[in-house]
């Protein structure tokens, strides 16, 4: 197998499968019960927070364990005018946010705030300019992707930072990490922005568990009432052997994040320059610049679906827009909104990486491009 879908989510590290084992067997204790199982419990969820803490260099009590980077994308967008409603009803993100931020941002709409959608222009970016221009005495926060998941175009985090500092030090930023966090940045803490929403199973963690990370000013409501865990911010027993995962799968990813980083940015140039040797015909949708972890690429006169059955049946599995809306046949709103010919759209998978793929796997996976692209080529 050569997994090359890792956008879509990555393989668990042995390490992150052996500690949540363990604790599954031996720490299953309430970490709100008052006996000796729950206070080990409790006291082993404290301790995984001071060292998450000091990953995202940020301090534990601005830590919200969640299930998913879906659920702290609501937390940051709901929680905020649940917490703020007093704030001006007016929020700017992009048209090429993740569904989990389009979607919320629909509630928003019928739940009466006005949502500006910023345009993305032909390399996958928005125009701080016209940012700047859209922001009104009501806008009160802004929402944005760190790294596109389907492009891996990179947004300027300082340079937004910096203008609204500037400019508008009262609206508050929440940056989408979910593709970017163990990758291309760990101190999430550092980067000055209000909210971070990060997921586990992203960087070879477990699934059911993610980060809603708050800057201690910022206000915020909890989604899920109850029990009042994690200081009532959100209720709900915590899951220790999650949460170790998800420690492992943080320590392990940002341990060497700049090798990583370079070591991946030389699979993903391997890959475009065997794919221009063998005279294969296609189009780089990733701008220059993108996250070395994300490639999405079209092969002009050959349907993605096809190509990626056929890559499948070679074992090499990629994806065609992402793994959430893949099942719908729509076509990537993220490319439209880059004013991509509906045709290469039609045309274009998605190769994401790992830290853990080898040249040769990239070599194979070439190979089968240029083959199955030979083969499938204007079919209809
Ligand atoms: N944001 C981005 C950029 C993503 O790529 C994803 C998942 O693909 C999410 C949010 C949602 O994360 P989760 O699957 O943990 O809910």
């Amino acid at each position: 197998m050569i997994y090359l879908d890792n956008c879509s989510t990555t393989m668990p590290l042995d390490e992150v499968c052996s500690v949540m084992d363990q604790s599954m067997r031996h720490e299953w204790g309430n970490p709100s019960s008052l006996h000796h199982l729950g206070i080990s419990a409790e006291k082993q969820i404290i301790l995984c927070k001071k060292e998450l803490a000091e990953i995202l260099s940020c301090e534990p009590a601005e830590i919200c364990f969640t299930s998913c980077g879906t659920e702290s994308i609501n937390m940051a967008l709901k929680g905020f005018w649940d917490a703020n409603p007093r704030a001006g009803k007016h929020m700017i993100t992009s048209m090429g946010e993740h569904k989990a931020t389009l979607d919320t941002c629909r509630y928003l709409e019928k739940k009466g705030i006005e949502v500006d959608y910023l345009p993305l222009n032909d390399s996958g970016e928005i125009d701080f300019g016209l940012l700047a221009e859209k922001i009104r005495p009501q806008t009160s926060l802004i929402s944005l992707l760190h790294i596109n998941n389907e492009t891996g175009s990179m947004l300027d985090v300082p340079g937004l930072v910096q203008l609204r500092n500037r400019c508008f030090p009262n609206v508050r930023i929440h940056l989408d990490c979910v593709q970017s966090f163990g990758k291309n940045v760990s101190r999430i803490g550092r980067l000055g922005v209000d909210f971070a929403s990060i997921s586990a199973h992203k960087i070879h963690g477990p699934k059911g568990i993610g980060i809603f990370y708050h800057n201690k000013s910022a206000k915020v409501s909890p989604l899920i009432h109850g029990g009042g865990q994690q200081k009532n911010l959100r209720s709900g027993t915590e899951s220790l052997a999650l949460i170790k995962g998800m420690t492992v799968a943080a320590r392990e990813a940002c341990r060497s994040l700049d090798l990583n980083f370079w070591y991946v940015t030389a699979l993903k140039e391997q890959l475009l320059c065997e794919l221009s040797c063998m005279q294969v015909d296609y189009r780089c949708n990733s701008p220059k610049g993108s996250s070395p972890y994300i490639l999405n690429i079209s092969f002009p006169g050959v349907k993605a679906q096809t190509l990626l059955h056929t890559l499948d049946s070679f074992g090499i599995y990629v994806s065609t827009i992402s793994a959430c809306s893949s099942k719908k046949q729509i076509q990537s709103h993220v490319l439209l909104a880059m004013g991509l010919d509906p045709a290469l759209i039609g045309s274009s998978i998605r190769i994401s990486f790992n830290r853990f793929n080898t040249p040769d796997e990239i070599i194979e996976t070439a190979k089968r491009i240029k083959e199955s692209v030979d083969m499938l080529k204007y079919r209809k």
